[in-house]
């Protein structure tokens, strides 16, 4: 029999994939890189030497540079991020402050890809948040699942999702009055936030019902953000005349399972939370894959 040699899945990830956008906003200090991340980091460096500053800038640019010159561009880009800052005082980041550098300074872009594609960004940014809450509307949660799904897939890791439903949400609106259920729903939303780690995604899934995306989490460490959003909304509330709960349900893929199974999955498991008497995390039992 023949051997296929075994690859580690951070060597298959750099060898595959083009740097994607979101790790080069992270190398640029935009946002903290989880171990996952630092390992590849390591590896590209390893790897690639200062090939690494063509790779960033192909990915913000989609032009290839050579390997010189894109080094002391991310210098300059750098520098130039940082006299936007001061003027307009607010960090531009690293998207724009490399798209206004490579096209109105130094002349070397013509810009319309990148244009487009933070044009692009940042509608969707504004278009994707739910109004009451300021959590990702359905729409975008459901993408950014499938997304989270398939990039975990290409490192063998799992994603959990965890679905949140208000208990007795009907009788508080009908007790208090709809303006009183909407302050709630949005301080549930911030509980929700405050629970969660910048890796995870929160969005409100319909009603009163929100999900949390974790990525790089599984069955167990899932349970327990679970456990600590129930938790820390029962304490909230408890002592207000609302005295809100919610139930929760916990569903994790590995390779291969499509977001539609994992929101089915754990849409079960909080159904089962519902029904062993609400204030409760339940766990899927097994994920049922469509073709
Ligand atoms: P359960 O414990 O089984 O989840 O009971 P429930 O009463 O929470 O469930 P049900 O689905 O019967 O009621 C959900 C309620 O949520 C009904 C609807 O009026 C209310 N709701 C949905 N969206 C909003 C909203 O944006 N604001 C307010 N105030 N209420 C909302
Ligand atoms: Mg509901
Ligand atoms: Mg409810």
């Amino acid at each position: 029999m023949i051997e296929t040699p075994q690859i580690d899945p951070v060597t298959e990830f750099t060898r595959q994939t083009p740097l994607d956008l979101r790790l080069v906003m992270a190398l640029a200090g935009e946002r903290e890189l989880n171990a996952r991340e630092l390992q590849i980091v390591d590896k590209l460096k390893a790897d690639r030497g200062e090939g690494l500053f063509a790779d960033m800038l192909y990915a913000l640019t989609r032009k290839s540079f050579p390997s010189r010159q894109a080094k002391l561009l991310w210098g300059e880009i750098g520098d130039h991020r940082k006299k936007l800052q001061d003027m307009l005082h607010r960090d531009p980041g690293v998207t724009l402050a490399a798209h206004d550098y490579l096209v109105n300074v130094s002349g070397l872009l013509k810009g319309a890809g990148l244009i487009e594609e933070q044009k692009f960004q940042t509608l969707a940014t504004v278009a994707s948040r739910d109004g009451l809450t300021g959590l990702y509307d359905k729409t975008t949660f459901t993408r950014l699942l499938n997304e989270e799904l398939a990039r975990q897939a290409r490192f063998g890791r799992p994603v959990t999702l965890v679905l949140l439903d208000i208990d007795h949400f009907k009788h508080l609106n009908d007790t208090f009055g709809h303006a009183d259920g909407d302050v709630v729903l949005a301080q549930v939303a911030e509980l929700i936030a405050q629970q969660a780690r910048s890796t995870d995604s929160c969005g409100r899934f319909g009603g009163e019902e929100f999900g949390v995306v974790l990525p790089e989490v599984d069955t167990q460490a899932g349970r327990l953000l679970a456990e600590r959003v129930r938790s820390a909304i029962e304490k909230a509330f408890a002592g207000t005349p609302y005295g809100v709960t919610v139930s929760l349900g916990v569903a994790t893929g590995n390779s291969g399972v499509k977001g539609d199974d994992l929101i089915r999955a754990a849409d079960a498991a909080l159904y089962d939370a519902k029904r062993a008497g609400r204030n409760c995390v339940r766990v899927a039992q097994e994920i049922v894959t469509t073709v």
